[in-house]
């Protein structure tokens, strides 16, 4: 999983998240990349934290998508 953007010469930095399923709260080790430049800035971590709290896994994430064919998004907000 990708943190922000990187650019195609750019150095990639690996690391390793423990993410949090935020539906059912299993643990997740996610293998993450961002760019070099990018880790550790404000805004990296900042999309860290959005992305972990809006982290399914991949079970809620099927069932989510089993969910939404049975009934399409007509929702009006
Ligand atoms: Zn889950």
């Amino acid at each position: 999983m990708i943190i922000g953007n990187i650019g195609k010469d750019e150095k990639r930095k690996k690391f390793t998240l423990e993410i949090t399923c935020s539906n059912c709260k299993t643990k997740v080790p996610g293998r993450m990349q961002t760019s070099e430049r990018h880790y550790g800035t404000a805004s990296f971590n900042k999309e860290v934290a959005d992305f972990k709290r809006n982290y399914l896994c991949g079970r809620c994430r099927d069932k989510k998508r089993v969910a939404g064919n049975r009934s399409p998004a007509k929702r009006q907000f």
